[in-house]
């Protein structure tokens, strides 16, 4: 009798552990197709390109890529980051940008709540304002408008709004131009401001320190290195900020 029982116990843990094998593979391919798809947002956006035409192709010689060659992660693993056809060598973002969205979901898909799904989105599409910031200096409006105008509505039914948050954010954007002017850009501060709607106070101090610190360390580092840019985006380390408290927060 134990031994059937002990027999019908190691049955069901071993099937609970493949159950999460398979569903833990499944939410990282989920994530890797959606960097994939935010790797062609971030650049066709910019560039008021459509989404859908032309179809997918190498930047270098415009060869339309066959479907094997669309795979997330494996492809660019497979030709070794090179195009098959002009064997130019291309960029590895678009292989981070899958890495990074299928190890996100990973982590924030793993116990289905709506509220971890909320964060999701809101860091994917945080990731593709980063992106664009970092490679155009600029916000990207549709994006923002877009995502923005959804977290606020979603927001709304998963998390306290904190209304007065965004004139904090005014004042401390008017302080830093009157001490470093032009060191924050509008578009920061619509970013910055909308953000605050759904931190605590604590939380909006620990984003704009972990911001603030990453980026003045990169800056310190681009400059041991003698490449001193010329003007440093911020939705980057704004990201980074997020993603720490999201994940903290987790
Ligand atoms: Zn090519």
């Amino acid at each position: 009798m134990l031994k059937v029982q002990r027999k019908r116990w190691k049955i069901t843990a071993f099937s609970y552990l493949i159950e999460k094998v398979v569903r833990t593979i499944r939410q990282f391919i989920f994530g890797t197709i959606i960097g994939s798809f935010l790797a062609v947002l971030c650049v066709r956006l910019p560039r008021n390109e459509s989404l859908l035409y032309p179809p997918s192709h190498c930047d270098f010689c415009g060869q339309r890529l066959r479907p094997s060659e669309m795979i997330p992660l494996i492809s660019a693993l497979r030709q070794k980051f090179r195009c098959s056809y002009c064997q130019q060598k291309f960029s590895p973002r678009s292989f981070g940008l899958e890495l990074f969205c299928g190890v996100l979901c990973l982590i924030f898909l793993q116990d289905f709540q709506w509220l971890k799904l909320w964060h999701l989105f809101w860091l994917l599409s945080t990731v593709v304002l980063a992106v664009i910031d970092w490679d155009h200096l600029i916000v990207e409006s549709k994006i923002f408008w877009s995502t923005g105008l959804l977290l606020l509505l979603s927001g709304f039914l998963l998390v306290p709004i904190h209304w007065l948050q965004p004139l904090i954010i005014c004042s401390f954007f008017y302080l830093s131009q009157k001490i470093l002017p032009n060191s924050l850009g509008l578009g920061d501060l619509w970013v910055v401001g909308l953000w605050s709607l759904f931190l605590t106070g604590y939380e909006l101090l620990q984003l704009l320190f972990l911001a603030s610190i990453s980026g003045l360390l990169f800056f310190a580092y681009q400059k041991f290195r003698k490449k001193t840019p010329e003007r440093l985006p911020f939705l980057p380390f704004l990201f980074i900020g997020l993603l720490i408290i999201l994940l903290k927060n987790l």
